[in-house]
């Protein structure tokens, strides 16, 4: 095996240990810096991950995986398939690049590539637009530019690109593609750019090249199948190019993994966290150099590294040669652990971020070769012991009270008497107006938060100034004329971290930030332990805005599986034991709100799609312990309390059934961007709750009218009985301000009022 291959990683994050990338990047875009500083701060970030990489013994450093929005965006450019939109604004290489990933003109202007999430993770790339008439051709200056740039360093790397298959796979149609025309029919114009690509990398000296494939780690058709096939023939046969690496991650390859097999790669990285090891004989796998990824790449916890080690010796016995890396890239982790300072010794003792990942690897391969390593994985099984025995990590109360759940537990009345009794206590008008929970989040607030954060503010003075914004929201929602109100969710910096920051079994990190798209971050926290609530969370904020009003106030929550999704989640037990652990916790706030005199509880979802499995095989487990995670949250109140929930999205198809489980008395969703295309979806399936599809694209500063907002009711009503038939938003309105809020909700509201 060429030893370049014997310890390596498919990727790394980019945006910076302390996020100065980010930084640079919105200094750039705000006009604050210009072109020079935004390269300098590229450089720098791409030259201390090499030094890092190499620095902790990586045999084989990648190139090409720093990006500045997204690398599928990156792939688009390599490929020449910037669309006609862009390409016409006469703007030079990085004015078209950042008009694709933000748009151009502002309202009005050119709209950028939809963001869409990346596989089942919290990334989210850019989608390419393909169509007949999409001229590829190659534009090499960003891999052949880090490659050199590592050089010159003293560095050979091995450049990382999306595959052409899989970028063909992520893309979508152009819109007036002609019908039946997929951007996979455009495959063998964009394979001869590859090939092209290949050749230009080998001319430079490159040794190896990573072509990433992940969408094969989704079922696929024969033909799908036959054009990767068809990829890598093609690419492999060339005469002149670096030996390619083929890397799937967040599953298994499934039937793609023969494909591979018997094709003229040199090497195939297998996901064996998520995915497990190949069955059966593989032909052709056994002339392969397999980079085994036994190393998780997505989550935060240290490795098993006896286990690993097996598994290892398994793969050696079915590939020709055997190389050590992490699952998937590592920008799905934070950096460097030695930054979290302030975490509790034992608890870090069992976690390892990016750069805790690269030595686990170095250490595995140097194992695998037969050096002594015993000091690394005494280590390691000491911190493995101690977490297993760990007390903190398990709460009898919690597992006794789950063990001693019924099926009465997950289950409501009927649906009918529930609406007759909500119908009776609520007394709300029909089409019943609403928005989905919080309010434009201003600077005032975000600062109070900050301040209170950093010990600058004492509780009282904390509390008053979010009692007065409470005040202001209400009184503004009375003044609009809005029937069911909210509080605003003033208090609250993340719908996930709020309540991880107050549940047992989870802490939050200082600097454990992961790129969610472009200059934007998050801080997921992290789940270690059993899960409970050791006291009320939202029930002050709520019950004191239901003070201030003789109309209904909603209490609000986030659901057991959106904070599952949005978390570093333990591995020790199944996420969905995980699952109901976090569900009675919730639980338990909604039947405190009940008693507390708060007559309805929303319940946000809007990850239950998310988390949806790549292969279809493994939805229904999945869509059963979600779907009763959900029940067991919301299913402790009295049949007069009314439950709704919130999901985030509009394609309702995978899902369909699921939202009908959840058994909620009123579903929002998102539908004033497709113009209720999902109406007729929803009433088809039979759900017969109530409903409130948007009325108020929200992810738009755009302001809509009253006539527009009553066209969408009405068209809403040709499938929706009136008496089922809610009014609001698309979603929350924390991302908008007052100016845009007030005219759309006065709008809303007045276009309810006429269709009544
Ligand atoms: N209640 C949340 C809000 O309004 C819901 C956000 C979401 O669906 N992502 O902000
Ligand atoms: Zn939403």
């Amino acid at each position: 095996m060429p030893r370049t291959l014997a310890s390596t990683v498919p990727g790394y994050p980019r945006i910076g240990p302390d996020r100065e990338l980010k930084r640079a990047l919105e200094a750039y875009w705000a006009g604050e810096s210009g072109r020079d500083e935004l390269d300098a701060a590229a450089r720098a970030e791409r030259e201390r991950t090499w030094r890092r990489l190499a620095a902790l013994g990586l045999d084989a450093v990648p190139s090409n995986t720093f990006s500045l929005y997204d690398q599928v965006l990156d792939a688009v450019v390599l490929a020449g398939a910037v669309p006609p939109r862009f390409a016409s604004l006469g703007l030079d290489g990085l004015g078209t690049y950042f008009a694709m990933a933000r748009g151009a003109g502002g309202a009005g202007g050119v709209a950028p590539l939809e963001l869409t999430k990346w596989f089942d993770t919290n990334y989210h790339y850019l989608v390419p637009e393909i169509g007949p008439a999409t001229r590829f051709h190659l534009d090499p200056a960003k891999p052949v530019n880090e490659y050199r740039e590592a050089r010159a360093l003293g560095l050979e790397t091995r450049p990382v690109l999306l595959g052409p298959a899989s970028l063909l796979l992520l893309s979508k149609p152009v819109s007036g593609a002609p019908s039946g025309f997929e951007p996979l029919d455009r495959l063998d114009d964009l394979v001869a750019v590859y090939a092209l690509l290949l050749t230009t990398l080998a001319a430079e000296g490159v040794e190896w090249v990573q072509l990433d494939e992940p969408a094969y780690v989704a079922d696929r058709t024969a033909d799908e199948l036959e054009a990767l096939r068809r990829v890598y023939e093609r690419l492999g046969g060339l005469a002149e190019r670096p030996s390619i690496l083929v890397s799937a991650y967040f599953g298994s390859l499934g039937d793609a993994l023969p494909v591979l097999a018997s094709s003229p790669v040199e090497a195939i990285g297998l996901d064996l966290v998520a995915g497990g090891l190949p069955v059966g004989d593989v032909p052709g796998l056994a002339g392969k150099t397999v980079v085994a990824g036994v190393v998780d790449g997505r989550n935060v916890w240290r490795t098993d590294l006896d286990a690993a080690l097996a598994t290892l010796r398994a793969v050696e016995s079915l590939a020709g040669a055997v190389a050590v890396g992490t699952s998937c890239s590592l920008l799905h982790v934070p950096y460097d652990l030695d930054a979290e300072t302030a975490l509790d010794p034992q608890l870090r003792s069992w976690l390892a971020f990016a750069d805790q990942k690269v030595a686990e690897v170095v250490t595995l391969a140097a194992a695998l070769r037969g050096e002594d390593r015993s000091a690394e994985f005494d280590e390691a099984r000491a911190a493995l012991a101690g977490r297993a025995a760990a007390p903190s990590v398990v709460d009898d109360g919690v597992r006794s009270r789950l063990a001693g759940l019924g099926p009465g537990d997950t289950r409501r009345g009927p649906y009918a008497e529930r609406a007759a009794a909500q119908r009776d206590r609520l007394g709300l008008p029909p089409l019943p107006t609403t928005t989905i929970g919080s309010f434009p989040q201003t600077g005032d607030i975000r600062r109070a938060r900050a301040a209170f954060r950093a010990g600058k503010l004492d509780r009282a003075e904390y509390t008053a100034r979010m009692r007065a914004e409470i005040e202001r929201v209400i009184r503004l929602q009375e003044r609009l004329g809005l029937d069911v109100l909210v509080h605003g969710e003033p208090e609250r910096n993340d719908m996930v971290q709020y309540f991880a920051e107050h549940l047992a079994g989870f802490v939050t990190t200082e600097h454990g930030w992961v790129q969610s798209y472009g200059s934007r971050c998050v801080r997921p926290p992290i789940l270690y332990g059993d899960v409970s609530r050791p006291a009320p969370i939202t029930v002050e904020w709520a019950t004191y805005a239901q003070s201030l009003t003789e109309r209904p106030v909603k209490g609000m929550l986030t659901g057991p599986v959106t904070i599952l999704a949005w978390s570093f989640v333990r591995d020790d037990q199944p996420l969905g034991d995980t699952a109901r652990q976090v569900a009675l916790a919730i639980r338990d706030e909604t039947v405190d709100l009940e008693a507390a005199g708060v007559g309805i509880v929303q319940v946000d979802e809007p990850a239950l799609r998310e988390l949806l499995p790549l292969r279809v095989a493994d939805r229904a487990a999945y869509l059963e312990w979600s779907v009763t995670a959900f029940q067991l949250a919301t299913s402790g109140v009295a049949d007069t309390t009314q439950v709704h929930t919130h999901l985030c999205y509009s394609e309702f198809g995978d899902v369909v059934a699921a939202i009908d489980g959840l058994d909620a008395d009123v579903t929002s969703i998102e539908a004033a961007r497709s113009r209720m295309e999902i109406v007729p979806d929803v009433a088809a399936s039979g759900f017969d709750r109530g409903i409130g599809p948007g009325v108020y694209d929200i992810h738009s500063p755009r302001v809509p009218g009253t006539d527009e907002v009553e066209a969408l009711l009405r068209r809403a009503l040709a499938d929706i009985p009136g008496d089922r038939l809610w009014v609001n938003p698309d979603c929350g309105l924390k991302t908008r301000t007052y100016e845009q809020v007030e005219p759309a909700l006065t709008a809303l509201v007045a276009a309810a009022a006429r269709v009544r």
